[in-house]
């Protein structure tokens, strides 16, 4: 199932997405059918359906917090000339920094340098800690896609990355939750980025140095998760810069394509 979280006439709700978002122009044809309650729980459908394109879609979780995972992806710390670290190197981005499909990305004023990461986003389904190995599947909600935009400059200056990596707006997320996917799926996934239409990043999930379960038994060994914290798992290579006026597009196979446009601050 696809699990959307929109907002219209001035009401926010979940809703399963219907339809097959991957086929040709048929974004047009997807129905929402809105649950009755929250995806975090056992929950209903309504029945009650509106078209995908007469709602805002909002990000699909509001996080207590998204732990992100830098370096995960040996390419990709080559790329940037580091190495790659012994133990998973986890990161936190503010509740504040997640934006949704189609919101923009407002560059910030402190950098010249901001760049997209594309990730495999980790939504959690239920409180937990000390989650064992054997345990990480039933924790997980779904899977969306992920942006881990970053002030690239500020963070090769600033030793605690705050600031380059928790901006407002440094956080897209979306466009839906897919809960479809056991773990093995999850973890042999194309992610790919585009900015306005051109290949940036093209990676498979298979790469990772730590799996979603390295990472989920690594995290809750230090801290509680919350329903709807989300876990952002690494970028593969190809990150590069991003300027006012892009359209940057995280595709992740099986799941969707999550499109913001990059803003100047008016
Ligand atoms: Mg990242």
């Amino acid at each position: 199932m696809r699990i959307a979280r929109f907002s219209i006439d001035g009401n926010v709700a979940f809703g399963a997405v219907e339809g097959d978002p991957s086929a040709p122009g048929s974004s047009e044809g997807l129905v929402l059918d809105i649950i009755k309650g929250v995806p975090f729980a056992d929950f209903e459908l309504s029945g009650t359906k509106v078209p995908l394109s007469k709602v805002r879609l909002l990000p699909p979780v509001l996080p207590n917090k998204v732990v992100a995972i830098g370096r995960n992806y040996a390419a990709h710390a080559a790329e940037l000339g580091n190495e790659v670290p012994a133990a998973p190197w986890a990161f936190f981005k503010p509740s504040t920094s997640v934006i949704g499909p189609g919101d923009p990305i407002v560059y910030p004023t402190f950098s010249r340098e901001v760049h997209h990461e594309a990730e495999l986003a980790v939504v959690i389904g239920r409180l937990c800690r000390e989650v064992p190995r054997e345990r990480v599947k039933d924790v997980i909600l779904g899977y969306t896609c992920a942006n881990d935009v970053t002030a690239r400059d500020t963070q090769q200056t600033e030793k605690q990355w705050a600031r380059a990596k928790g901006f407002d707006s440094s956080c897209p997320l979306g466009p839906w939750i897919e809960t479809g996917l056991d773990l093995a799926a999850a973890s042999d996934l194309a992610v790919t980025a585009t900015v306005n239409g051109e290949l940036r990043q093209a990676g498979r999930t298979s790469q990772m140095i730590n799996s979603i379960e390295d990472l989920i038994v690594n995290i809750t060994e230090a801290m509680t998760l919350l329903p709807g914290d989300v876990l952002l798992t690494g970028t593969p290579a190809g990150v590069g810069p991003l300027h006012p006026g892009d359209e940057v597009a995280v595709t992740i196979e099986g799941i969707g394509t999550l499109t913001n446009k990059v803003i100047s601050r008016g």
